[in-house]
């Protein structure tokens, strides 16, 4: 297999970031989970704490921690349909 191609759609942290507060704006329960590509195995990590974007995300399995500044990054979504008190 020849096939390294980043099949994974990543965006600057910044746009992420700014995406998501509108959205946070607008449904206030959403929770969102910030995902990365670990820059060494290639692997799709997803962030195990809830509505945080971090700048840095570190590879349990592989050990490695990616600069998430320089390979940007996506989310997943969770959105809530109704109130829920914490
Ligand atoms: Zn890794």
């Amino acid at each position: 297999m020849v096939n390294n191609m980043n099949q994974y759609q990543d965006h600057p942290l910044e746009a992420c970031a700014e995406r998501i507060a509108e959205i946070m704006q607008a449904a206030p329960t959403t929770q969102f989970y910030q995902k990365w590509t670990c820059a060494k195995c290639g692997e799709r990590v997803t962030m195990s704490i809830p509505n945080k974007l971090f700048t840095r995300g570190f590879h349990e399995d592989c050990g490695f921690t990616t600069d998430i500044r320089k390979s940007g990054c996506n989310y997943m979504l969770h959105f809530s349909r109704h109130m829920e008190d914490q």
